[in-house]
């Protein structure tokens, strides 16, 4: 039995969408950003295909961990960096790259004996206000960090765009000439770019990029599509109507009653809800497809299931396919329905939906 709601992962599309990392920064190593179980696609199933990348980059210990104990060899940057002494345990056991970015992770690692034995890259908070050194620290910081023992290779830098995805927005170009102004006269790598770096801002492409959202064919902008950028969507999410009857005017369709009929008209019940991921704030009037074809959400999104206006599809009968989104239906636009930005859609699909892995 096939289930109902499913997602079909285009691995091939993966090593398309690097294909745009590396024309748009043929000179720099490529940190490819599979935090967060890959952007919900799969930690392992995104690594594998990620095949000729430098390093990979996640955001905790222990998503570094899985990939070890799967085997990756790669290099593996956790950019949350260590919480303590124990955790930097398993940094050395494992060989990740930690990223150090403040002065109680500088502490524990000057108490440490061993030798030669931690990559690191040093953060540098160029507005952003989140991890990082502020600039007036970053000279005292760096020295420091010389100092561990247990440090080994030369210290990476790197920083992180707060406004990036605006490319009309000054703050870009201002992080980028503080991150290089505080760094003047320090030897050892750059990094600066995320996916709207890589992108949209020539001036971010440094020794090393960290793409992440484009990756999976996404588009870091809010006013383009990943087809746009020439990407290729990663993820199609799928279902299916269960159900197809008439509604009545003046009925209200769903919880609360938010949607009431206007019209005489076809509804449809699809087999997904907030349960599977689907966005519980798509708003009625949000694209669906049904047989290939567009129509409106009505309703409320509940937990297991969706309803539709099939006005324009009288055909329609339980068991016909349905989209939610994919190359077709790009989930762009289903974010701006939703009021969200398409990284939290593919993050948030949940364990209920079966995955299907296609190479093409
Ligand atoms: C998540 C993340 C990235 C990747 O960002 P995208 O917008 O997905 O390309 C790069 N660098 C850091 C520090 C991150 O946290």
């Amino acid at each position: 039995m096939n289930p109902a709601a499913y997602a079909v992962l285009n691995t091939e599309a993966v090593k398309h969408n690097m294909s745009i990392v590396r024309r748009h920064a043929p000179d720099a190593k490529i940190m490819a950003v599979i935090k967060a179980n890959g952007y919900g696609h799969g930690l392992l199933r995104i690594a594998a295909a990620l095949t000729g990348v430098d390093a990979f980059a996640v955001a905790r210990a222990d998503e570094g961990i899985r990939l070890r104990k799967a085997g990756f060899a790669q290099p593996i940057t956790v950019l949350e960096g260590f919480r303590n002494s124990e955790e930097l345990d398993a940094f050395l056991q494992q060989g990740l790259d930690t990223v150090v970015h403040s002065f109680q992770q500088l502490e524990i690692l000057e108490t440490r004996p061993e030798s030669a034995k931690l990559g690191a890259w040093l953060k540098i908070d160029t507005g952003m206000n989140r991890l990082g050194f502020r600039p007036a620290d970053a000279a005292g910081a760096c020295q420091r960090l010389r100092q561990c023992r247990i440090i080994a290779g030369p210290i990476r830098f790197m920083t992180h765009l707060a406004n990036a995805d605006d490319k009309n927005d000054g703050k870009t170009v201002q992080q980028i000439a503080l991150f290089n102004d505080t760094l003047a006269g320090h030897a050892g790598e750059r990094s600066i770019a995320n996916s709207a770096g890589v992108l949209a801002w020539q001036e971010a492409l440094s020794d090393w990029v960290r793409p992440g959202v484009m990756i999976y064919g996404i588009s870091p902008f809010p006013e383009l599509t990943g087809k746009e950028l020439g990407l290729h969507p990663v993820m199609g999410l799928y279902s299916q109507l269960i159900a197809v009857k008439p509604v009545y005017k003046g009925e209200t369709v769903g919880y609360s009653g938010t949607w009431r009929c206007a019209e005489s008209t076809l509804l449809g019940v699809i087999a997904i809800g907030y349960g599977d991921g689907y966005p519980r704030y798509a708003r009625a009037g949000t694209p669906v497809l049904v047989n290939g074809r567009r129509v409106p959400l009505i309703g409320r999104v509940s937990m297991d299931m969706i309803t539709v206006d099939l006005a324009s599809e009288p055909g329609a009968k339980p068991g016909d396919p349905v989209t939610l989104w994919n190359d077709d239906l790009p989930v762009e636009e289903i974010a701006q329905c939703a009021d969200t930005i398409p990284y939290t859609l593919v993050c948030g699909i949940t364990q209920r939906v079966q995955i299907i892995e296609r190479e093409n």
